[in-house]
């Protein structure tokens, strides 16, 4: 019975979208003013900060929990707050990481001390765990709905009316339902720009992109100083493993010896969580590649009792798409630290491209330089009352391997999260909104605003 109802609803939802009619029929419709889809570091913050400006608002997340690859993907180090001696990021996302911090009894880095190029000192290692429930607090505490297991499958623009005062139609499906939610503005915090190209918004993307992380643990039960005795005849197996396909490349980031003394980091080539068919592959991937180390491991002398001690729920994804916005950001103005009249958040990380097989090398900014991110890179080009917040910003290449990260993700997050809200209280598209009011709401909740 409710198939059919639901058939002939669709039906008649389209003829009357055809016929430019704003559409609020479904029994189990919902309306809110604004919808976050993705409850990663920036959707975390956005949907709370809309929240706490009166909007109301439905976080959507795919997964179970929230925090993203902080959580799922197990980068629980969130970075970076401070620059150069002071701290840069504050508001909602610094909130959530030092309670984490102060209710498991954990330790700040004194970010007074200077870290030089080892920028990871001022990162902050939180509990995983404990983060992803005080992150879920933080937002129930808001006032925000919490949607977990639901993703968008369309979006439709509605007809702006003197008796439809929604902008969008939004239908998702959670675990076989189809659901409909009515809303005035939409923020894209999926990573990926999922919500801005169902939404019609322009994406971008590399042909190669930047290898992911597949975080886990191997205790060897190795000695090191014998392993490093043996090392040849290690690498002469290793070698050997290679040709037959027992290893792979990427399997061992840092070396042999680094997983026998403890440290298990890889590379996860090619990975992508922007599909499900390409999330699917590359968790396959990613946990392939660590019963290959440990079954090298144990194929060792003495790596006999070699053990999995933990694994992430996720590979962790570094790049994907970005979003086209209004504007992008290039890493010339992410280097120079360009203040512009509508940057709304500080960015501070070093340029950090992951290039498959070379790794990593950072190069950091100049002393005293602090990135900034304008209104202007959160606004998809073309497609108004939507908003896009966290890794998949409007940036190029270069300047999204330091945007990327959880701090930034953050700080932007917050912006479009009282942009949306400012801009559905006030019936009226983001672009329209007065950037000093915009300021002035951030600052309220305790973000540090460029000036
Ligand atoms: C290996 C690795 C190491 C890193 N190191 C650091 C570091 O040291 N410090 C640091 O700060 N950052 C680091 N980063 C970067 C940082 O972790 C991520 O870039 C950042 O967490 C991205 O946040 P986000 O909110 O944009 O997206 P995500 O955290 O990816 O969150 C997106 C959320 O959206 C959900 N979602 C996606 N699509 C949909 C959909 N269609 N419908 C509903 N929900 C959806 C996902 O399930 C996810 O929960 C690292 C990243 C990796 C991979």
């Amino acid at each position: 019975m409710k198939t059919h109802q639901h058939f002939f609803v669709s039906i008649l939802t389209g003829l009357l979208l055809l016929s430019g009619f704003s559409v609020r029929i479904f029994a189990d419709t919902v309306h809110c003013d604004v919808v976050v889809v993705g409850g990663g570091s920036a959707g975390i913050v956005a949907a709370a900060q809309s929240a706490r400006c009166g909007a109301k608002t439905i976080l959507i997340e795919a997964g179970f929990q929230l925090g993203g690859n902080a959580t799922t993907g197990g980068v629980n180090f969130p970075g970076l707050f401070h620059a150069w001696g002071k701290q840069v990021i504050a508001g909602i996302g610094w909130e959530l990481v030092e309670e984490t911090v102060r209710l498991n009894h954990d330790t700040l880095p004194d970010f007074s001390v200077p870290t030089g190029t080892q920028h990871w000192k001022h990162q902050i290692r939180v509990n995983l765990p404990l983060y992803a429930v005080l992150a879920e607090e933080l937002c129930l505490k808001s006032g925000v709905e919490i949607r977990y297991f639901e993703a968008p499958m369309k979006v439709i623009p509605l007809k702006f009316s003197d008796t439809n005062k929604e902008n969008w139609q939004l239908i998702t499906v959670s675990q076989g339902e189809e659901r409909t939610i009515l809303c005035k503005q939409m923020v894209d915090c999926t990573g990926n720009g999922t919500l801005c190209a169902l939404a019609g918004a322009e994406r971008m993307r590399e042909n190669v992109t930047q290898p992911g992380t597949f975080d886990y643990s191997i205790r060897s039960n190795m000695d090191p100083v014998k392993a490093e005795a043996r090392i040849e005849e290690i690498r002469k197996r290793y070698e050997e493993a290679k040709k037959t396909g027992l290893v792979e490349l990427g399997d061992f980031r840092n070396g042999i010896m680094a997983v026998i003394k403890g440290n298990s980091s890889n590379y996860v080539f090619g990975a992508d969580n922007s599909t499900g068919i390409l999330r699917t592959e590359t968790n396959i991937r990613g946990r392939q590649s660590m019963l290959r180390v440990l079954r090298f491991i144990q194929s060792l002398p003495g790596g006999e009792n070699a053990k999995l001690v933990s694994m992430s729920a996720e590979v962790g994804v570094r790049e994907t798409w970005r979003v086209k916005g209004r504007y992008i950001i290039t890493v010339d103005d992410y280097r120079s630290g360009k203040v512009w009249s509508d940057s709304l958040a500080y960015a501070f990380y070093p340029v950090d491209l992951h290039v498959n097989e070379t790794g990593v090398r950072p190069a950091h900014l100049e002393e005293g330089i602090v990135a900034t991110i304008p209104f202007r890179a959160l606004l998809p080009e073309g497609v108004d009352h939507l908003l896009v917040a966290g890794r998949c910003i409007s940036s190029d290449r270069l300047a999204n391997s330091a945007l990327r990260v959880q701090a930034t993700c953050m700080s932007g997050g917050q912006a479009a999260g009282a942009a949306a809200a400012l801009a559905a209280l006030k019936n009226v598209a983001p672009a329209e909104l007065d950037i000093a009011t915009i300021k002035t709401t951030l600052k309220e909740h305790n973000a540090i605003v460029p000036e």
